[in-house]
């Protein structure tokens, strides 16, 4: 065995960050915890070309967060922790490499628990698990609960209805122009539940086969990727990477709403400001992006599939408490969910102490 592990100092708020390495299978993967208030923590797997390690770890840290926010505001008893494996997921990924992460996983001993995100299937995830019963969003077993990005889709598609009522005045979304933005395991999902309702669909993505099949599934009209910010749209889908909401692009902006899945939307949290300044509403993604991680808690908490059945509908419930919140007090979205989380998280800190 060549596995690697260093311990490395986190920044204030986040309670471990985990340096992986194996020199035989060529892993290079970071372990975050940010926190385990609400429970073990639990986030995806991301595998992406990062140009450096400083890069990935950056990327971890703000994704780990996200995640303590995503499961304390859907009411999950989970912590937030995220992992990245850097390398590209097309040409650097093999089963030597995904088991080597498990075994890092594995280290962890239950304190975090992994699943799918960007570059990482349901397929890797099988071959994680022959090295730790950390890993989750499986097929079969008694708890299975699959490929968590059609339940994350669905959660995504239901809040831009509610947003669609609130903005527009109607949930129906015929004719309306929604420009889809990465069309990968959610993004395709939702698009096709969006074209099922009759949505004027705009797609781009950096995956020509891609683009391609929603032009002939879905009547979809491409965009250059560039020419995202150009174009003339009612509802934004970000469903690719973070940070695409800047104070640059959203100037540009022609929308009314935005309501997509990608983690880590707004590059700066003032990125919320400029939007609300121009009219536009957003959907906070951690609250909207919730259903993939509800779905995986079913597994963890070895509920299986019922689980997600009786929580799926809350995701959009609580984007509808939102708005209404929102309105009432004429604060951004995210100002408000964050205020949420935080009152969520103060409460268990107190109930442990009071525990203890
Ligand atoms: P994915 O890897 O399947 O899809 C990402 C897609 O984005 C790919 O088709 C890729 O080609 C495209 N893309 C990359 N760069 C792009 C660019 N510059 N412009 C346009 N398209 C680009 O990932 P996914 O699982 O569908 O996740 C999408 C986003 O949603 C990610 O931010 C992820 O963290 C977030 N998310 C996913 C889940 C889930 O259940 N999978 C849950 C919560 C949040």
């Amino acid at each position: 065995m060549t596995l690697n592990l260093t311990e490395e100092t986190v920044p204030e708020g986040y309670e471990r960050l985990v340096f992986a390495e194996d020199t035989e299978s060529g892993l290079q993967a970071f372990i975050c915890v940010h926190s385990t208030t609400l429970g073990p923590a639990a986030g995806g797997c991301r595998m992406w070309d990062y140009a450096t390690l400083d890069e990935a770890r950056r990327d971890v840290l703000r994704l780990a967060q996200g995640m303590t926010c995503k499961n304390a505001m859907a009411d999950l008893a989970l912590g937030g922790g995220k992992s990245v494996i850097v390398g590209n997921a097309r040409t650097d990924k093999s089963p030597a490499l995904l088991r080597a992460f498990g075994r890092a996983v594995q280290s962890l001993n239950g304190s975090y628990y992994t699943a799918e995100d960007v570059g990482i299937s349901p397929e890797d995830m099988k071959i994680v698990a022959e090295e730790t019963p950390y890993a989750v969003g499986l097929e079969g077993g008694d708890y299975g609960t699959g490929d968590p990005s059609p339940f994350t889709a669905q959660g995504v598609f239901q809040c831009l209805q509610v947003g669609a009522e609130v903005v527009f005045g109607t949930r129906d979304l015929t004719g309306r122009r929604v420009l889809v933005q990465g069309l990968g395991h959610v993004g395709m999902s939702l698009a096709e539940k969006l074209h099922s309702v009759g949505a004027d669909l705009i797609v781009a993505d950096i995956n020509d086969a891609a683009l391609q099949h929603a032009k002939a599934a879905f009547g979809a009209t491409i965009c250059d990727t560039t020419q995202v910010f150009e174009t003339e749209m009612d509802i934004f889908a970000p469903c690719a990477l973070g940070g695409v909401l800047t104070n640059a692009t959203v100037e540009k902006l022609i929308a009314k709403l935005v309501c997509g899945a990608a983690n880590n939307q707004l590059e700066t949290p003032e990125v919320a400001d400029a939007l609300r300044a121009k009219g536009i509403r957003y959907l906070p993604d951690y609250v909207v992006n919730a259903g993939g991680i509800i779905s995986v808690a079913g597994e963890i908490h070895k509920a299986g599939t019922r689980y997600r059945t009786e929580r799926l509908d809350g995701v959009a419930g609580r984007i509808r408490t939102l708005l209404e919140l929102s309105d009432k007090t004429g604060r951004t979205t995210t100002a408000v969910a964050d205020d949420m989380v935080a009152e969520i998280l103060a409460k268990a800190s107190d109930a442990k102490r009071g525990a203890a």
